[in-house]
Order: C-alpha cells, then sequence, then structure tokens
C-alpha cells in the first residue's frame, strides 16, 4: 500500500487492521483532554494543573530577541539533543555533563518516547495514585505487567513530589528505591515536574543526590510548572553517560526529532537565570489546604507541590457548588478528589466560600 493510500483510507477511518493492536485498545480519549473539554462549564476551575499566569516580561523579551535573531540570520536545524548553551547551564544546575543532557519539549512527551525503547515485556512499576498518563502511554505500548513501587520490576516509574496527592519523597525512601533498583538490574524513570516546589533541604530535588541513583536512573525535568512553559514547551532529560541506554537514547533522539525549537531554547535559558516563579502556585494550595483543615477536612501535599489530595467521595456535592475538580479515580484512588493550586487566588477563596457555604 502506497503512503497515499494510506492517508485516504485513514481519512475515513476504516484502516484499524492496520494500527498496531496496543494502540488500538487506547482510542479512548486521554482523560484529561475530556476535561480540559468540559472545564469552561465550571465557574471555578480547580481541575487541571495548568499555568494561570503569563510569561515573566523576561522570558517574553529572551523569546522575540531569539525570533530576531532569526530574521537576521539563519538558523536552522539544531542539534537533536539541544543546543549547547542550554545544555551547558542545566548541567551546571544539575551538576552532570553537558552530554548527559537531552533537550525535549517537555517529560510528557519525552517519557512516552523513552519507553518505546523498552521490551512490552518490562515489568513496570508506577505509583499509586499515579499520573495517568504513565498509564495511558504504557498501554498503548503494550506494557501491561504493571506492579506496585516495592515490588520486584524491570523499570520503575517514580513522581516526587507526586501529582497528585502532592507529597514528596524522603531521601531514605528514595535511598531504598535505588538500592532495590540496583540489586534487580531495574531502570528507574524519574518524573521531576514539580521539583521546583520543594520547600525542605531534606527533600532531594534530583534523583541523582542519591548515591547510587547514576547506574540505575533516569531523570525527566520540565519548565511548564516551574517557569510557566506548559504552552511554550521546553524540557530535559538527563541520562548518565555510563548507562548502556546513553547512546542508544541519543540515536533515537536523532532519528525520531529535529530538536526543539531555537526560541523556545533561548526562553528555557532565560528561565534557568531568572529561576522558577511559583509564589503564587504556592499560595493557592496554602488557600485550599488551610480552607479545608478549617472545615475539618482530611487533607495532605500541597507544600512541596501545588495539589491538595482530599478523602472525599461526594464528588457530586462539588458538581453542584460549581467547583471543577478531579476526581481520585482518573489517579486510580476511588474515595479522593485532587484541586489543584494553580488556579486564581480569587477561585481559590471563592470555592473555601462555597463549601462552607
Ligand atoms: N509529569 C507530571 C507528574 C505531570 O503532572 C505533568 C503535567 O501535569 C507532566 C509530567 C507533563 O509535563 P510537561 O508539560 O513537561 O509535558
Amino acid at each position: 500500500m502506497s503512503q497515499v493510500d494510506f492517508f485516504v483510507i485513514s481519512n475515513k477511518g476504516a484502516n484499524v487492521e492496520l494500527i498496531a493492536s496496543s494502540f488500538a485498545q487506547t482510542s479512548e480519549p486521554y482523560v484529561f483532554a475530556k476535561i480540559k473539554n468540559s472545564s469552561n462549564m465550571f465557574a471555578i476551575d480547580l481541575g487541571i494543573g495548568d499555568i494561570s499566569e503569563p510569561l515573566h516580561p523576561d522570558i517574553q523579551e529572551a523569546f522575540k530577541e531569539a525570533i530576531q535573531e532569526m530574521s537576521m540570520r539563519s538558523i536552522g536545524y539544531g542539534p537533536e539533543v539541544g543546543h549547547l548553551f542550554l545544555r551547558q547551564a542545566i548541567a551546571e544546575k544539575e551538576r552532570v555533563s553537558p552530554d548527559e543532557v537531552f533537550i525535549t519539549d517537555g517529560i510528557c512527551p519525552s517519557l512516552s518516547l523513552f519507553l518505546n525503547l523498552l521490551k512490552p515485556t518490562c515489568r513496570v512499576a508506577i505509583p499509586s495514585p499515579a499520573y495517568p498518563q504513565y498509564r495511558s502511554a504504557l498501554t498503548m505500548r503494550g506494557m501491561t505487567q504493571l506492579v506496585e513501587i516495592g515490588d520486584p520490576c524491570d523499570v520503575m516509574i517514580l513522581n516526587s513530589p507526586n501529582n497528585p496527592t502532592g507529597e514528596a519523597m524522603s531521601r531514605d525512601e528514595l535511598g531504598e528505591l535505588v538500592d532495590k533498583a540496583r540489586s534487580w538490574k531495574a531502570l528507574i524513570l524519574f518524573d521531576a515536574a514539580y521539583e521546583a516546589f520543594i520547600s525542605s533541604d531534606e527533600i532531594p530535588h534530583s534523583i541523582f543526590e542519591i548515591e547510587g541513583a547514576r547506574e540505575c536512573a533516569i531523570q525527566f525535568s520540565s519548565f511548564s510548572k516551574s517557569s510557566g512553559f506548559t504552552g511554550l514547551r521546553c524540557g530535559y532529560t538527563i541520562v548518565p553517560k555510563n548507562l548502556a541506554v546513553h547512546p542508544i537514547w541519543k540515536h533515537y533522539l536523532e532519528t525520531n526529532t529535529n530538536g526543539v525549537a531555537y526560541p523556545q531554547q533561548r526562553a528555557a535559558l532565560k528561565a534557568l537565570e531568572i529561576g522558577p516563579r511559583i509564589e503564587g502556585y504556592r499560595e493557592g494550595a496554602r488557600i485550599l489546604k488551610e480552607g479545608l483543615l478549617e472545615l475539618g477536612q482530611k487533607v495532605q501535599g500541597g507544600e512541596h507541590c501545588p495539589y491538595i489530595w482530599w478523602e472525599n467521595d461526594d464528588f457530586d456535592r462539588l458538581a453542584q457548588l460549581g467547583i471543577l475538580a478531579i476526581s481520585g479515580e482518573v489517579f486510580g484512588a476511588k474515595g479522593f478528589v485532587r484541586l489543584s493550586g494553580f488556579a486564581s487566588h480569587d477561585n481559590c477563596k471563592e470555592a473555601i466560600r462555597r463549601l462552607n457555604g
């Protein structure tokens, strides 16, 4: 069949027999895509964990300057692994070598791409509750042997600070899991999306602060939540050079991507220079958590991550009050609700007022 035939059939939606069976099983829309479509029906949106503040002016400026530079001279394909100016700055922050840093367009796409390198027969441990992308991306790849964190496995996906619980793992907890991974010769995929929100020196910002992690771990990081890049897109993956997968991941990116746009990388460099912009979201989480505690509710999180994990099985009441939250079931936990502190402070206060009334 020619490419043209393929696309003609594909447009008619009649090509299901061409689709790998693991993908065909996941034809339901991704859960957050459904939630996004419904969110404008609710006056108070504490649902999706998306930014609500504009880009910092210095980041806007860096982006615009990069575009201007591109109008003065040709800046074409960059290195598929990212421009050296950004990899060097990240390497300094993360205390790794620049050739261990791979610039990506965020954690979600890079973690998914990384799974393509693994055998579908791998036993994968995922957190419970978990960010739903993990299960969805694994299922698409036919990776259905899922186990609990702490059980013997080949691959361990860790997320600290955690979405949805808002809690972070201690140095000791991470240390135990690194030791286990090493003894099983397993690979840890560490999702550090909320690293910037950590507010205690006791909590590691990077898996590589843990002894032995360079022998078993890969870290996925992003400017999305720390610097308002959810719409701009830029992140990075750290793969220690001594891991067998290092040259393979490099080759994979070279083959399957043509890198991340130059202005995004310039903007990301500026974001690194000015540091995280998260105080407003921290405050949103604080308003929600304190308000709920005053109402006698059982809540956790909010301190190292702007999510509040609330023991609550009356999801319908929230809908009646016009408050959009995410049911714990989305993350695999019944009887809980996740509230997002990324909302405006007015919305956070109004939600507490409605719950009180
Ligand atoms: N990882 C976790 C745990 C998240 O909660 C999110 C977004 O909500 C992401 C990754 C997505 O990050 P990115 O915007 O870098 O793709």
